[in-house]
């Protein structure tokens, strides 16, 4: 075994309280259990375990925010340094990709005769066809483009995640017996009612990838781009020498900006209203970040868009924020320093202050909504439509990897009592 993960294997406690997985990991996985069998030597154990609950190890062991999660919660984190959880659950799902340990998972017949329609190909989509299937039901996954994958193949850059990993990752998971259709989208080539006729039930799990806007004087110049849609198409224009403002503090933002300085930009800007510390971005994506030479303005905020005679972006006015203690607030609210102004030359915007389902196609569909938007569901994740279940980002889950499979898998064992209950003939 690889000697440097043996040596994290060692420095874990075996915590009873095991609270690196009930309090810190989306997915429960069973942390302390599957250190052990990796301590033993028995990697092909390990993966079983880890199998129980999540199909994407691989993926989440690497670009998972550890420090927000299950290392985080970690007891030696309390004195020290946690233990690399992400990396030793990374090498076990690694060794069993390669060696096509998932061959032998254990099936059941639960599901058998059950036909399921999962839209979206990302981690909700991906995992909720993994159990699903693995529970002996037939799945079908409609993705949009020519490849599965979602948002981890079109959104995160291969800088974070190798391509070959997530390919692995999918052939593992299309090997349980999934049905995949590409290039057909919800919406435009077929309907929830198309689906509802055919399937016993649906599962929507295509995330919420269109880029929330700000409302300031400026925002539809020339230039202006939403970060999320950057990252989705890879279509950039030329930064070579140019000087890019980036508005946001969360991963969408850290991706963002890592991949615009590679890409050429002379001057990177990351502007946030609030500290460092409150950043939504993990602590290391923002030292990787700082490292590859993109600046942080920390409490500074971007008010106004100024564009030349053509209409492309050329400055941008920002204001400078303090952090005030609120009434009812959990934490401090940034608040905006007055005359505090001042411009800065900008050739490209890109926002990157969150994300939403698109509306048009939620129009379409017909569903109920919460008040954020999202498509509104019950515990269970059934929608205002009885065979249509949603989770992840298009529900509005806690946007990581890590959740979005949560919900997936949430559905793929608890929804599916409910929609076996409500077909007549089960
Ligand atoms: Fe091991 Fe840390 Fe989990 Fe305790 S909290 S079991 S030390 S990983």
């Amino acid at each position: 075994m690889n000697e440097k993960i043996h040596e994290y294997t060692e420095y874990c406690l075996n915590c009873p309280a095991k609270p690196c997985s009930q309090k810190g990991c989306p997915l429960n996985n069973d942390i302390p259990a599957f250190i052990k069998e990796v301590k033993e030597g028995n990697i092909k154990r390990a993966f079983e375990i880890l199998s129980k609950t999540t199909v994407l190890g691989s993926i989440c062991g690497r670009i998972c925010p550890h420090m927000k999660q299950c290392e985080g919660n970690c007891v030696r984190g309390i004195k020290g340094e946690p233990v690399q959880i992400g990396k030793i659950e990374a090498y076990v799902f690694d060794e069993a990709l390669k060696n096509k340990w998932y061959e032998d998972l254990e099936k059941t017949n639960e599901l058998q005769g059950k036909r399921v329609a999962v839209v979206g190909s990302g981690p909700a989509g991906l995992t909720c066809s993994a159990f699903l299937a693995r529970s002996g039901a037939e799945v079908t996954i409609y993705e949009k483009y020519s490849r599965v994958g979602g948002i981890l193949r079109h959104g995160i850059p291969e800088f974070r995640l190798n391509e070959e990993i997530l390919d692995k990752t999918i052939e593992m998971i299309l090997s349980f017996g999934i049905k995949p259709i590409y290039n057909k989208e919800l919406g435009v080539d077929f309907s929830l009612e198309d689906l509802e006729k055919e399937y016993d039930a649906v599962f929507l799990g295509f995330g919420a990838n269109i880029s929330s806007k700000m409302n300031i004087p400026g925002e539809d110049l020339q230039g202006v781009y939403g970060g999320n849609e950057l990252l989705e198409t890879k279509k950039h224009p030329s930064y070579k020498g140019k000087k890019v403002a980036v508005i946001g503090g969360g991963n969408v933002a850290m991706d963002c900006s890592r991949t615009i300085k590679r890409l050429g930009a002379s001057e990177v800007y990351v502007i946030y209203r609030r500290a460092e510390k409150q950043m939504p971005a993990e602590a290391k994506e923002i030292e990787e970040a700082k490292r590859e030479g993109v600046e942080f303005l920390f409490q500074n905020n971007i008010v106004k868009i100024l564009g030349n005679n053509e209409g492309k972006v050329e400055k941008i006015e920002c204001i400078k924020t303090e952090l005030v203690k609120k009434e009812g607030e959990t934490r401090e609210v940034p608040v905006n320093i007055e005359g505090s102004n001042y411009e800065m030359d900008i050739d490209y915007v890109v926002m990157a202050i969150g994300s939403s389902p698109e509306k048009k196609l939620l129009k379409k569909l017909g569903l109920a909504l919460n008040e954020w938007g999202y498509i509104k569901t019950d515990e269970s994740g059934r929608t205002s439509r009885r065979k249509v279940f949603a989770g992840g980002d298009v529900a509005g889950n806690k946007s990581t990897i890590a959740w979005a499979a949560r919900a997936g898998r949430d559905f793929a064992q608890l929804g599916t009592g409910l929609f076996c209950a409500s077909h007549n003939n089960c």
